[in-house]
């Protein structure tokens, strides 16, 4: 089943259900092309790599479904001169393909197992303007503070107070809102001179914005 034909297959079919699902930017296509997938996904359900669906990481998380990820980076409108404030590095998928369309990308999780192994494959793929941290992200990072953008991995109540404080004006926000275990709503909000825009994208589902940091070492 692994043979090379048969992943060529399975790569052909996964951009073909990004694009049904409308993900139809050319560039963020091209970087989802070329970061693979299969990279990030261990074990079990790494064969399943290919497949518009979320699957299972370490700490009880999970990667994202890879239309969200399009749709996400889609609606993030990059121009590749941005700098970029990711909360929930996860597996770092969603990190590496930001990476390929922006300037420079900072990505914290509250794991720092999870942004240890993600820091790993960043090395590995070269990809040298992706910085890894360990924090609570609901904080935003006030020390690299103001962002051009900002992609929020995991489902808040409301869009975090310090994460639009760090918003520049202009700037984009895409976060899931609404209670975990329901389903959310995907959201970007734009800062604008007078205030904040909101619009309502999809209705998506996350693992929750938890505070504080994980217990693992
Ligand atoms: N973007 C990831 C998927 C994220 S899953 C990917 O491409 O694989 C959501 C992640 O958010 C989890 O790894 C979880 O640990 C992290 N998270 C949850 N609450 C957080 C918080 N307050 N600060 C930072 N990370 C958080």
């Amino acid at each position: 089943m692994n043979d090379e034909h048969d992943i060529a297959e399975r790569k052909m079919q996964f951009l073909f259900a990004l694009r049904s699902r409308g993900v139809t930017d050319a560039r963020v296509l091209t970087a989802m092309e070329k970061i693979d997938r299969g990279m990030f996904i261990r074990g079990t359900f790494a064969d399943r790599a290919y497949e518009d669906m979320p699957l299972p990481i370490a700490c009880g998380q999970t990667i994202s479904q890879p239309s969200v990820v399009g749709l996400m980076t889609q609606a993030l409108r990059l121009t590749g001169r941005e700098k970029v404030l990711e909360v929930g590095t996860g597996s770092g998928y969603q990190a590496a393909i930001l990476s390929q369309l922006a300037r420079r990308v900072y990505t914290v999780d509250r794991h720092r197992r999870l942004m240890r192994e993600a820091m790993g494959l960043f090395r590995d793929l070269d990809l040298t303007n992706i910085t890894a941290l360990s924090a609570d992200g609901s904080f935003g990072l006030p020390d690299q503070a103001p962002f051009d953008r900002i992609i929020v991995t995991a489902a808040a109540e409301d869009p975090p107070g310090p994460l639009l404080a760090q918003l520049k004006t202009g700037g984009i926000m895409v976060v899931p809102v609404g209670q975990s275990d329901t389903v959310q709503s995907l959201i970007r909000v734009e800062r604008t001179e007078d205030g904040f825009d909101y619009s309502e994208l999809l209705p998506v589902r996350f693992v929750p914005l938890v505070e504080g940091l994980g217990r693992d070492v």
